[in-house]
């Protein structure tokens, strides 16, 4: 079945827009299977579980992270991590440079924005982001790519179209202000429920759990 699905999908989605395999926990088995079928980036949520995978499955997949960030996991996540989706603070982009330029590593990365200003949820409200990313301007270890929002939980995706389009608005806004460390390159939004929304409202990375490995039975 993860085989189909994560075909599946790929006859879905734009050439150029790249699946990151959501796998928080799943098993190494599921995980590889996804890889057999295609899968070329893994997304974790969880540092812990990605210590546990990656010796199994290791640099044939590109790992992203897209958990929220503790300070103290910050060493480990640029150690491990091909990209870090979940950036809304100057700290952490501090915390990040400091970690890469330990490692000699360019560490790529996308904001977070809330773009549903909700105030118990992660990500800098739209009218912040520029802001950030100006902020990070003597960060020479850190690499913004882009941003990532996950818009407010809805029950109908539909719901989601509107948060997708200011993301996508604010996107192009600062691709056009030219910032020296930016490169506003990645658009990541959309889940197994709304990636083809995300996908028609300019989306090119998607985030895909459920779809590929079914419902989660952890929780
Ligand atoms: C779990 C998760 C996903 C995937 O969610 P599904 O609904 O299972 O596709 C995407 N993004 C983030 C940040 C996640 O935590």
């Amino acid at each position: 079945m993860i085989k189909e699905n994560v075909q599946k999908i790929f006859k879905e989605i734009p050439e150029d827009a790249l699946l990151v395999a959501a796998v928080k926990s799943r098993s190494i088995k599921e995980i590889k299977e996804a890889v057999d079928a295609g899968v070329k980036i893994i997304g974790e949520n969880y540092l812990q579980e990605t210590e546990k995978l990656f010796p199994y499955i290791g640099h044939i997949v590109k790992w992203h992270y897209i958990g929220s960030i503790q300070k103290n996991k910050i060493k480990k996540i640029v150690e491990i991590f091909d990209m870090i989706e979940t950036v809304d603070s100057v700290d952490v982009l501090r915390g990040i440079d400091r970690r890469a330029k330990g490692i000699g590593k360019i560490m790529p990365v996308l904001i977070e924005v809330n773009s549903g200003k909700e105030e118990q949820k992660s990500g800098v409200y739209p009218e912040q982001a520029g802001q950030l990313i100006d902020a990070a301007a003597p960060f020479k270890n850190v690499l913004i790519q882009g941003l990532m929002t996950m818009g407010p939980f809805v029950n109908d995706p539909e719901k989601l179209r509107p948060y997708f389009k200011l993301t996508k608005e604010l996107f192009d806004c600062l691709k056009a202000r030219e910032t020296k460390n930016a490169q506003m390159k990645y658009l990541s939004m959309g889940m197994s429920d709304s990636y083809k929304i995300a996908i028609q409202e300019g989306a090119n990375i998607v985030r895909i759990g459920t779809l590929i490995f079914g419902p989660r039975h952890d929780r």
